[in-house]
Protein backbone atom coordinates (compact mmCIF):
# COMPACT_ATOMS: atom_id res chain seq x y z
CA UNK A 1 0.00 0.00 0.00
CA UNK A 2 1.28 3.38 -1.07
CA UNK A 3 1.55 6.38 1.61
CA UNK A 4 -1.60 7.47 3.27
CA UNK A 5 -3.23 10.67 5.19
CA UNK A 6 -4.23 9.85 8.76
CA UNK A 7 -7.66 10.61 8.15
CA UNK A 8 -9.38 8.40 5.93
CA UNK A 9 -6.50 6.84 3.71
CA UNK A 10 -8.60 5.70 0.70
CA UNK A 11 -9.85 8.74 -0.23
CA UNK A 12 -7.47 10.35 -3.00
CA UNK A 13 -8.41 14.34 -4.34
CA UNK A 14 -8.20 14.96 -8.06
CA UNK A 15 -7.46 18.61 -8.20
CA UNK A 16 -9.71 19.20 -10.97
CA UNK A 17 -13.66 20.00 -11.49
CA UNK A 18 -13.92 17.79 -14.31
CA UNK A 19 -16.75 15.34 -13.72
CA UNK A 20 -16.03 13.06 -16.73
CA UNK A 21 -11.93 12.86 -15.38
CA UNK A 22 -12.89 12.17 -11.65
CA UNK A 23 -15.33 9.51 -12.95
CA UNK A 24 -12.53 7.66 -15.37
CA UNK A 25 -9.99 8.04 -12.41
CA UNK A 26 -12.38 6.15 -9.88
CA UNK A 27 -13.03 3.19 -12.37
CA UNK A 28 -8.98 2.84 -12.17
CA UNK A 29 -8.44 3.45 -8.34
CA UNK A 30 -11.19 1.47 -7.49
CA UNK A 31 -9.85 -2.29 -7.48
CA UNK A 32 -6.80 -0.67 -5.15
CA UNK A 33 -9.64 -0.18 -2.83
CA UNK A 34 -9.38 3.52 -3.16
CA UNK A 35 -12.20 6.06 -3.81
CA UNK A 36 -11.52 9.84 -5.51
CA UNK A 37 -12.89 13.24 -4.88
CA UNK A 38 -13.46 15.94 -6.99
CA UNK A 39 -12.14 19.93 -5.80
CA UNK A 40 -16.07 20.13 -5.91
CA UNK A 41 -15.79 19.14 -2.15
CA UNK A 42 -12.81 21.80 -1.61
CA UNK A 43 -14.99 24.97 -2.58
CA UNK A 44 -12.25 27.13 -0.56
CA UNK A 45 -9.25 26.25 -2.99
CA UNK A 46 -9.48 28.81 -5.75
CA UNK A 47 -7.50 28.19 -9.32
CA UNK A 48 -4.13 27.12 -9.26
CA UNK A 49 -1.78 29.24 -11.33
CA UNK A 50 0.08 26.94 -14.08
CA UNK A 51 3.36 28.22 -13.77
CA UNK A 52 5.74 25.48 -14.57
CA UNK A 53 8.17 25.46 -17.82
CA UNK A 54 7.17 21.74 -18.12
CA UNK A 55 3.81 19.38 -17.88
CA UNK A 56 5.92 17.91 -14.94
CA UNK A 57 6.04 20.88 -13.04
CA UNK A 58 2.77 22.06 -13.73
CA UNK A 59 1.49 18.74 -12.32
CA UNK A 60 3.79 18.92 -9.69
CA UNK A 61 2.43 22.33 -8.38
CA UNK A 62 -1.14 21.23 -8.98
CA UNK A 63 -0.73 17.87 -7.11
CA UNK A 64 1.69 19.55 -4.44
CA UNK A 65 -1.09 23.36 -4.03
CA UNK A 66 -4.16 20.53 -3.40
CA UNK A 67 -2.11 18.26 -1.21
CA UNK A 68 -1.42 20.75 1.12
CA UNK A 69 -4.60 22.45 1.56
CA UNK A 70 -6.32 19.07 1.78
CA UNK A 71 -4.40 17.09 4.00
CA UNK A 72 -4.77 14.14 1.63
CA UNK A 73 -3.23 12.07 -1.49
CA UNK A 74 -3.52 14.30 -4.26
CA UNK A 75 -3.07 14.00 -8.34
CA UNK A 76 -2.84 15.96 -10.97
CA UNK A 77 -2.56 16.23 -14.55
CA UNK A 78 -0.81 18.43 -16.96
CA UNK A 79 -1.34 17.84 -20.51
CA UNK A 80 -1.19 19.14 -23.94
CA UNK A 81 -0.20 18.69 -28.11
CA UNK A 82 3.57 18.78 -29.02
CA UNK A 83 4.00 19.70 -32.78
CA UNK A 84 7.08 18.54 -34.19
CA UNK A 85 7.50 21.23 -37.19
CA UNK A 86 6.46 23.95 -34.03
CA UNK A 87 9.60 22.81 -32.20
CA UNK A 88 7.20 21.28 -29.75
CA UNK A 89 4.86 23.81 -29.54
CA UNK A 90 2.05 24.89 -27.91
CA UNK A 91 3.45 22.24 -25.57
CA UNK A 92 2.55 23.98 -21.81
CA UNK A 93 0.66 26.41 -24.44
CA UNK A 94 -1.63 24.47 -25.70
CA UNK A 95 -4.76 25.72 -23.84
CA UNK A 96 -3.23 29.90 -24.05
CA UNK A 97 -1.87 29.19 -27.73
CA UNK A 98 -4.59 31.92 -29.52
CA UNK A 99 -3.80 34.53 -26.00
CA UNK A 100 -5.61 33.97 -22.60
CA UNK A 101 -9.33 33.17 -22.29
CA UNK A 102 -8.38 30.99 -25.99
CA UNK A 103 -11.41 29.06 -27.25
CA UNK A 104 -10.68 25.33 -28.95
CA UNK A 105 -11.65 26.99 -32.05
CA UNK A 106 -8.92 29.92 -32.06
CA UNK A 107 -6.15 27.86 -30.93
CA UNK A 108 -7.41 25.30 -34.31
CA UNK A 109 -7.27 28.40 -36.70
CA UNK A 110 -4.11 29.41 -34.68
CA UNK A 111 -2.70 25.78 -35.25
CA UNK A 112 -3.91 25.47 -38.79
CA UNK A 113 -2.48 28.59 -39.94
CA UNK A 114 0.77 27.66 -38.52
CA UNK A 115 1.21 24.54 -40.47
CA UNK A 116 -0.25 25.62 -43.86
CA UNK A 117 3.29 25.62 -45.36
CA UNK A 118 3.89 21.59 -43.82
CA UNK A 119 3.52 18.86 -45.99
CA UNK A 120 2.47 15.85 -44.54
CA UNK A 121 5.40 13.81 -43.98
CA UNK A 122 6.15 16.84 -41.24
CA UNK A 123 3.09 17.10 -39.97
CA UNK A 124 3.94 14.55 -36.77
CA UNK A 125 3.11 15.38 -33.16
CA UNK A 126 2.16 14.14 -29.76
CA UNK A 127 -0.66 14.60 -27.36
CA UNK A 128 1.57 13.90 -23.79
CA UNK A 129 0.27 13.66 -20.71
CA UNK A 130 1.87 13.66 -16.98
CA UNK A 131 0.68 12.78 -13.66
CA UNK A 132 1.92 12.93 -10.62
CA UNK A 133 0.39 11.80 -7.20
CA UNK A 134 1.78 13.63 -3.91
CA UNK A 135 1.50 12.23 -0.38
CA UNK A 136 1.21 14.14 2.65
CA UNK A 137 4.53 12.56 3.85
CA UNK A 138 6.74 14.13 1.41
CA UNK A 139 6.77 11.57 -1.25
CA UNK A 140 5.07 11.33 -4.93
CA UNK A 141 4.45 8.72 -8.12
CA UNK A 142 5.23 10.38 -11.60
CA UNK A 143 3.53 8.82 -14.71
CA UNK A 144 3.71 9.84 -17.98
CA UNK A 145 1.74 8.78 -22.09
CA UNK A 146 1.79 10.14 -24.98
CA UNK A 147 -0.37 9.32 -28.02
CA UNK A 148 1.46 9.77 -31.67
CA UNK A 149 -0.44 11.20 -34.58
CA UNK A 150 -0.60 13.79 -36.97
CA UNK A 151 -1.83 17.12 -37.53
CA UNK A 152 -5.01 17.07 -40.15
CA UNK A 153 -5.35 19.18 -43.02
CA UNK A 154 -8.60 20.43 -41.93
CA UNK A 155 -10.63 19.45 -38.63
CA UNK A 156 -12.87 16.33 -38.78
CA UNK A 157 -15.46 14.79 -35.91
CA UNK A 158 -17.65 16.25 -33.46
CA UNK A 159 -16.21 14.34 -30.15
CA UNK A 160 -13.59 15.49 -27.56
CA UNK A 161 -12.40 18.55 -27.13
CA UNK A 162 -9.44 21.14 -27.71
CA UNK A 163 -6.88 20.05 -30.75
CA UNK A 164 -9.35 16.30 -31.29
CA UNK A 165 -10.52 17.46 -34.23
CA UNK A 166 -6.71 18.30 -36.12
CA UNK A 167 -5.84 15.32 -34.33
CA UNK A 168 -5.13 12.58 -37.01
CA UNK A 169 -4.33 8.91 -35.16
CA UNK A 170 -3.03 6.98 -38.30
CA UNK A 171 -3.78 3.61 -36.65
CA UNK A 172 -7.07 4.15 -36.05
CA UNK A 173 -6.96 6.31 -39.49
CA UNK A 174 -9.34 8.58 -37.73
CA UNK A 175 -9.12 12.24 -35.73
CA UNK A 176 -9.44 12.12 -31.96
CA UNK A 177 -12.82 14.02 -32.43
CA UNK A 178 -14.23 11.00 -34.55
CA UNK A 179 -13.02 8.45 -31.79
CA UNK A 180 -16.04 7.88 -29.43
CA UNK A 181 -14.88 8.75 -26.00
CA UNK A 182 -14.27 4.91 -25.01
CA UNK A 183 -12.25 4.56 -28.16
CA UNK A 184 -10.07 7.66 -27.24
CA UNK A 185 -9.34 6.73 -23.23
CA UNK A 186 -8.13 3.35 -24.57
CA UNK A 187 -5.16 4.88 -26.80
CA UNK A 188 -4.87 8.27 -24.99
CA UNK A 189 -1.95 9.75 -23.52
CA UNK A 190 -4.02 10.47 -20.70
CA UNK A 191 -5.28 7.11 -20.62
CA UNK A 192 -1.43 5.77 -20.38
CA UNK A 193 -0.35 7.94 -17.72
CA UNK A 194 -3.38 7.25 -15.62
CA UNK A 195 -2.72 3.31 -16.61
CA UNK A 196 1.08 3.76 -15.70
CA UNK A 197 0.37 5.29 -11.91
CA UNK A 198 -2.44 3.05 -10.90
CA UNK A 199 0.41 0.08 -12.10
CA UNK A 200 2.92 1.95 -9.78
CA UNK A 201 0.78 2.91 -7.51
CA UNK A 202 1.14 0.22 -4.47
CA UNK A 203 5.44 0.11 -5.18
CA UNK A 204 6.39 3.29 -7.00
CA UNK A 205 6.58 6.14 -4.21
CA UNK A 206 9.54 8.10 -4.04
CA UNK A 207 10.78 10.63 -1.41
CA UNK A 208 10.37 14.16 -2.76
CA UNK A 209 14.31 15.68 -2.34
CA UNK A 210 14.68 18.73 -0.41
CA UNK A 211 14.31 21.72 -2.74
CA UNK A 212 12.37 20.30 -5.30
CA UNK A 213 9.25 22.43 -4.79
P1 LIG B 1 -4.38 21.33 -19.08
O1 LIG B 1 -5.82 21.24 -18.71
O2 LIG B 1 -3.59 22.39 -18.43
O3 LIG B 1 -3.71 19.98 -19.00
O4 LIG B 1 -4.35 21.82 -20.61
C1 LIG B 1 -4.52 20.91 -21.59
C2 LIG B 1 -4.70 21.60 -22.94
O5 LIG B 1 -4.03 20.79 -23.91
C3 LIG B 1 -6.18 21.60 -23.31
O6 LIG B 1 -6.78 22.84 -23.08
C4 LIG B 1 -6.14 21.27 -24.80
O7 LIG B 1 -5.93 22.44 -25.53
C5 LIG B 1 -4.90 20.40 -24.94
N1 LIG B 1 -5.24 18.96 -24.74
C6 LIG B 1 -4.80 18.14 -23.74
N2 LIG B 1 -5.33 16.92 -23.86
C7 LIG B 1 -6.11 16.96 -24.96
C8 LIG B 1 -6.92 15.97 -25.59
O8 LIG B 1 -7.10 14.82 -25.16
N3 LIG B 1 -7.58 16.40 -26.69
C9 LIG B 1 -7.46 17.65 -27.20
N4 LIG B 1 -6.73 18.60 -26.65
C10 LIG B 1 -6.03 18.25 -25.52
Amino acid sequence: MGPSSASEPHVVVLATRNAGKIKELHALLAPLGLSVQGLDAYPEIGEIPETGATFLENARIKARAVCRATGRISLADDSGLCVDALSGAPGVYSARFSGENATDDANNAKLLAAMALVPERDRTCRFVSVVVAASPDDRELVAEGTWEGRVAAEPAGGGGFGYDPLFFDPQAGKTAAELTPAEKNGRSHRGKALAALVEKWRTGWTEVAAGEG
